[in-house]
């Protein structure tokens, strides 16, 4: 049966740091959207070009773009177990157009990360990523040990172009528009799993990593679409 993993929240609610701490606790492979554009744009491929001016805008990249690239990722063999999806869906017609891609029997659970906006503009205004492994880090909250270096690997660390501010602003205002609306959309399939996103890292890992525990104890039929 394959497993599938959403965690849904706003933009900087800690989906990437949670997701690749998961995926790890639980050997699924972690499939974020955000980060297959961000290759795309770093290689230079049309996708990624087209895909750069929305995601600098603070804009959502088109549904039919974001499906196609997602389709053909968890077409990968890795992903024919189970993945853990990290930024993706964000629009009711791409969480329909998943659901009808499922096969039915698929164990589904989704974690929605609950961060107010006023922590989501102080995190994003700190958050640092690495170009050369991804890591994320925080100037406040998990300062490298040297400015602008990557504990994890000694990368460069930069802010992203859409953690600016104004950018913030716009993907916030994004969010409350196009995605909060799949928290209602999962809470009726009976898949849906709060987590309070607004404590720190561990404590979020803590309870994501027991929810997810208990979730595949349960199993039942009311687990799964
Ligand atoms: P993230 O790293 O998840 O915050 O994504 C960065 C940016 O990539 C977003 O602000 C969007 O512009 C774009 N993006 C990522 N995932 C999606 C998606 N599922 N639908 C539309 N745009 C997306």
């Amino acid at each position: 049966m394959v497993f599938v993993v959403i965690l849904l929240g706003a933009p900087g609610a800690g989906k990437g740091t949670q997701a690749e701490r998961l995926a790890q606790r639980s050997s699924l492979p972690h499939v974020s959207t955000g980060d297959l554009f961000r290759a795309n744009l770093s290689e230079g491929t049309e996708l990624g070009k087209t895909a750069k001016t929305y995601m600098e805008a603070g804009n959502l990249v088109p549904d039919e773009i974001v499906l196609g690239m997602l389709f053909d990722r968890v077409a990968q063999p890795d992903c024919h177990e189970g993945y853990l999806l990290d930024g993706f869906p964000r629009t009711l017609p791409q969480a329909e157009a998943f659901d009808s891609k499922l096969d039915a029997g698929t164990n589904l659970v989704v974690f929605n990360l609950a961060v107010s906006d006023a922590t989501i503009v102080k995190r994003a205004a700190g958050r640092l990523l690495c170009k050369a492994c991804g890591n994320i880090q925080h100037a406040e909250f998990s300062p490298p040990k040297k400015d602008g270096v990557c504990d994890r690997c000694g990368g460069e660390l930069h802010q992203r172009a859409d953690d600016r501010p104004e950018v913030v602003r716009e993907r916030l205002s994004v969010y409350h528009a196009e995605t909060a609306p799949l928290v209602r959309h999962y809470e009726n399939k009976g898949v849906l799993v709060s987590i309070d996103g607004e404590r720190a890292p561990d404590e979020v890992f803590q309870d994501l990593d027991s929810r997810l525990e208990e979730h595949c104890q349960e199993g039942g039929p009311e687990a799964r679409v």
